[in-house]
């Protein structure tokens, strides 16, 4: 890997606590590359005792760096993310070989990330507070905005780059400091940043990255230890659930990006064309394997039958294979458990009456983690995906007659991140895309993610939005201030 690599150094196998780049209690953990299946990494695999010190660090920085003026912190921000896209391409070749999503994709999630260093550098400057006209005659008003303290984040492997940036960023924006753990499968782009933010002169303890193959262990320092005054997450429902609870006891603030079951519905007045490319987009992205990914097509009856051969026809196009090669749009999934998922969505609506009309086959042989892309027609919602999110290159479309019906379908779920229609008539947009309850719809488009927009979702998809002016505010505290004069 490092041979593949414009600046080598960029490969960091130690945790980056301080300052200091540290090696781990308990030795190393293997990162492996899924494509290949080799080990291309032994990362330190710290201990709680070692996370406690980098919470410690983080908040005795952290006093310092909220008293930088808004555009101080603008300024190194700037140059961290002036930094990040010099090194794109480095950055994207070791998010592809421990993540395995095309090299293209990869880049694109470097760009993507580190958009939001810059925007939320640029968010520093406008925090503003409020006046308010006093209550009494003698009484003045004001509202100042301070950051909330220390900030833990737990990320997961889907997005190794962007995960990170668009927690860590606001955070250091609003002047807190930042304890990252980043997913065990993927640490190397997490550590390359804790790099760059040296390079770019963060102050040291202001951005740490505590790698760890412990991750039960690391969310409880994260919850128990009284120093840590926000934690912010992304990963499963389930795991979100545990971490609330153990929040609890301290009363901790939570922001939590959790799973989701998007419905991407296609209307009889679509265009078909663009709602496939839509579809492959939005289904195929990091092979399946993202929150916001289709997990559910809804196709009105009267266009059902053309737009599932026209998706078909286009999902046959996409080449798989290692992420590095030229022209692959669909990586290997993350490990073999992922694989499994796919399969068992697969054979439940088998069982149930499905039909294949596309792959539904094995795994390929070999070392890496391949599955070809399936397709199910026929679905209904007593089937597994109706309910679970498959995070794998599995696209199954259901039938739909009315509006009301589709709705109601789509609305069927404990999740509410996001969703997608095509549609022409605009007071069907309009209608269906308040009708949803979902944080995010996508109308004739299936990419939404920007870090300009607020992203995040509703029900058991979540608490608080990442990205946007709205999302500095969760890493802000109000403080009202009442005076007499
Ligand atoms: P995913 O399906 O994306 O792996 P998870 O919710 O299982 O979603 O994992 C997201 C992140 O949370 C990963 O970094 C994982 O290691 C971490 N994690 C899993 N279980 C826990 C836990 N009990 N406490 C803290 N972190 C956890």
């Amino acid at each position: 890997l490092k041979s593949m690599l414009k600046d080598p150094s960029l490969l960091c196998e130690r945790a980056y606590i301080n300052g200091e780049w540290v090696d781990g209690d308990n030795g190393t953990f293997e990162v492996t590359n899924p494509a290949r299946g080799d080990v291309i990494a032994h990362v330190a695999d710290l201990s709680r005792a070692q996370v406690a010190r980098a919470i410690a660090a983080a908040e005795t920085t952290q006093k310092e760096w909220a008293k930088w003026t808004g555009k101080e912190r603008a300024a190194v921000l700037r140059r961290f993310f002036d930094l990040m896209m010099e090194n794109q391409h480095d950055l994207g070749v070791i998010l592809t070989a421990e993540q395995g999503k095309p090299l293209t994709e990869a880049k694109g999630e470097v760009g993507y990330g580190a958009s939001f260093i810059e925007f939320f550098g640029e968010e520093a400057k406008r925090i503003y507070g409020e006046t308010i006209p006093g209550h009494q005659r003698d009484k003045r008003i004001t509202v100042i905005k301070q950051p909330i303290g220390v900030v833990a984040s737990i990320t997961p492997w889907n997005f190794p780059n962007a995960m990170i940036t668009r927690k860590a960023a606001p955070a250091l924006a609003a002047g807190c400091s930042f304890v990252g753990r980043p997913a065990a499968e993927t640490p190397l782009s997490a550590t390359a940043m804790g790099l760059l933010a040296e390079r770019a002169g963060l102050p040291a303890g202001v951005f740490n990255i505590v790698t760890s193959s412990r991750a039960s262990e690391i969310g409880k320092e994260f919850c128990e230890n009284p120093a840590v005054r926000k934690i912010t997450f992304t990963g499963s429902t389930e795991v979100g659930r545990i971490l609330l609870r153990q929040a609890a006891d301290q009363v901790m603030k939570c922001s939590m990006e959790l799973g989701g079951n998007a419905p991407f519905i296609v209307f009889d007045d679509a265009d078909l064309d663009a709602a496939v490319e839509g579809a492959i987009l939005c289904k195929f992205r990091n092979n399946g394997q993202t929150c916001v990914c289709a997990n559910r097509i809804y196709v009105q009856a009267g266009v059902y039958d053309a737009f599932a051969a026209k998706l078909k026809a286009a999902v046959e196009k996409l080449k798989m294979g290692d992420g590095m090669d030229d022209g692959v749009a669909l990586g290997p999934l993350i490990n073999a458990d992922a694989i499994v998922k796919v399969q068992e969505h697969v054979a439940d609506a088998k069982a149930k009456g499905a039909s294949v009309i596309l792959g539904g086959g094995e795994p390929v042989q070999g070392a890496g983690f391949f599955l070809p892309p399936t397709i199910v027609t026929g679905c209904t919602q007593d089937m597994a995906f109706a309910s679970d999110e498959t995070f794998g290159p599995l696209a199954p479309l259901f039938k739909f007659e009315s509006v009301d019906d589709v709705i109601a379908m789509a609305n069927d779920t404990i999740f509410g991140l996001a969703s997608y229609f095509y549609a022409k008539d605009l007071s069907r947009v309009y209608k269906v895309a308040e009708a949803l309850e979902y944080g995010i719809v996508g109308v004739n488009t299936g990419i939404i993610s920007t870090e300009v927009a607020p992203f995040g979702g509703v029900k058991q998809s979540g608490l608080g939005r990442e990205g946007s002016h709205h999302g500095i505010e969760d890493f802000l505290e109000m403080k009202y201030i009442c005076m007499s004069i």
